[in-house]
């Protein structure tokens, strides 16, 4: 922790905020206030503007190559670190140091990618139908941008905005969670010793987010806005990029359905359901939301799956042989206990969990509930905790209505041995992924993202780099 930056990142410099606040850090297995960092406000976001600004120009005009070995060395030094980080991150948010490892794996793997990405930018053209007309299409930078992390995923969901913004030549503020500031910090710094000129990453961490990004949104400077949070924030933040025709990339909440069919594997579709269900605690927005299983394999399902979750041992992430750790704070748990509370209120069955234990942290133990009425609150709010809530189903085209019957499209996973159904089914899934067979789909190299209110573009894969490059057509007469 001693020498974790907790200053602001402008300009390549770690400078105070303008005002001198500072914020709590707070551990979430303890309670306790870990270090406090830098709290910047709207004067701080104008001097970080102004650096990402100044270093843009120049910044373009650098070989891909030089930004792709940047890149690369960032890589290299984040695996070499990969202990340090995980510590980091588990300490700030909460997740287990074993899945906090995956992290640090998962998102250098952003960097790896989009070193190789960045040397492969490519134009186009040729004679236009007329026959009169050439034309010629290079690829730009989008320009600086603004890019808002949520807490959950604190260096990935960095890293999957930083690399292609760097990548395609553009120069950025990153804003991360005032939960989580401290895995930010730390990659700046990584950036920093990997090469990356002065003022391209400018990091600024604030507990004022809306006196921090409102006027960078409205004020025109800023070309591009990615963020990653949930529906209600991106839609505020669409809002207020509407003004200066800000490019806006939105990764937002889920609701995922988790479809097991009566041909289901049921050996594969627990495994899966452990991974859809458990990864991150349940606090991703690609976690299981919905379960949904046959009604003849629903009991089984459900004493399988509580049996595996009821095994798990919780406790704080830095201890041996913990599985699951603290969620991120008390509000999250309320929310949780809430929801739990509406659904049992209803009629709901807890075969497993169901209650927070006492004690400091902000612990809640893995829970199944069957039975779910499909009123309940659950079906319609991410439950971002480590709860299962399973409903019944009988018939393929009723079940696959009642999956696409919300407002959100990012992830659905599909179980049964059936190869028809099997593709039937994600086709008519109104989601932007689809798990088959499996309950995880992240990786660097697959577009990721959602339909609907879950969001608009990719992150990863091919088409990452595209949400940071425009195009420009140049006419040339042909004689
Ligand atoms: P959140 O409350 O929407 O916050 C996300 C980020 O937006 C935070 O940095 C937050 O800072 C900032 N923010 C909030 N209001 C803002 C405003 N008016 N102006 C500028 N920034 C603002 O989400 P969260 O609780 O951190 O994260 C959980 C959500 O993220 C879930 O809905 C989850 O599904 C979603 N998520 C989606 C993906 C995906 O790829 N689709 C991945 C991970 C998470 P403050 O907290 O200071 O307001």
């Amino acid at each position: 922790m001693t020498d974790t930056p907790t200053q602001l990142f402008i300009g390549g410099a770690w400078v105070d905020a303008a005002d001198g606040a500072t914020m709590p850090v707070d551990d979430p297995a303890t309670g306790e206030i870990l270090c406090h960092v830098a709290d910047a406000g709207a004067k701080d976001a104008r001097l970080a503007e102004e650096a990402a600004v100044q270093a843009q120009e120049e910044w373009a005009r650098t070989a891909p190559r030089a930004r792709s070995e940047i890149l690369r060395r960032a890589y290299e030094i984040i695996l070499e670190r990969t202990d340090e980080l995980a510590h980091l991150m588990t300490s700030e948010m909460g997740k287990p140091l074993a899945e906090a490892r995956g992290e640090v794996a998962y998102a250098a793997e952003f960097f790896r990618w989009f070193s190789e990405e960045a040397v492969r930018i490519d134009g186009g053209g040729g004679i236009l139908p007329d026959g009169r007309n050439r034309m010629l299409l290079s690829r730009r930078p989008v320009g600086p941008c603004l890019l808002i992390t949520p807490w959950n995923f604190p260096l990935a969901m960095g890293t999957r905005k930083i690399g292609p913004a760097i990548a395609a030549g553009c120069t950025m503020i990153l804003k991360p969670a005032p939960q989580t500031p401290l895995s930010s910090l730390a990659l700046a710094a990584i950036l920093k010793e990997a090469g990356l000129p002065d003022g391209v990453l400018n990091v600024v961490t604030t507990s004022r987010a809306g006196e921090v990004c409102e006027p960078l949104l409205r004020g025109g400077r800023i070309r591009k806005l990615s963020f990653t949070g949930s529906t209600q924030v991106g839609r505020i933040l669409l809002a207020q990029s509407a003004d200066a025709v800000v490019r806006t990339s939105m990764e937002l909440g889920g609701n995922a359905p988790f479809i097991v069919f009566e041909d289901a594997d049921l050996d594969k579709a627990v495994d899966g359901a452990m991974l859809a269900k458990m990864r991150n605690m349940g606090e991703a927005c690609t976690a299981a939301n919905r379960f949904f299983v046959h009604s003849s394999l629903a009991d089984e399902f459900g004493r399988r799956l509580a049996e595996r979750m009821g095994a798990l041992v919780v406790g704080p992430g830095t201890r041996d042989g913990v599985d699951v750790g603290p969620l991120i704070d008390r509000t999250g748990r309320a929310k949780v206990e809430e929801l739990v509370a509406d659904a049992v209120e209803r009629g709901a069955e807890v075969l497993v969990g169901g209650r927070a234990p006492e004690g400091p942290g902000c612990f809640y133990p893995p829970t199944v509930l069957a039975g779910v009425d499909p009123e309940s609150r659950l079906m319609d709010t991410e439950i971002f905790g480590p709860v299962a809530a399973i409903l019944t189903f009988d018939d393929e085209d009723e079940v696959v209505r009642r999956a696409n019957d919300t407002p959100w499209g990012l992830v659905g996973y599909v179980f049964t041995e059936g190869l028809e159904r099997a593709l039937r089914v994600s086709e008519r899934l109104e989601v932007g992924m689809v798990g088959l067979n499996t309950g995880l789909v992240s990786n660097p190299a697959a577009p990721f993202g959602g339909v609907k209110q879950s969001g608009l573009g990719r992150e990863g894969g091919r088409v990452g780099i595209e949400e940071f490059l425009e195009y420009q057509y140049l006419a040339v007469p042909v004689r």
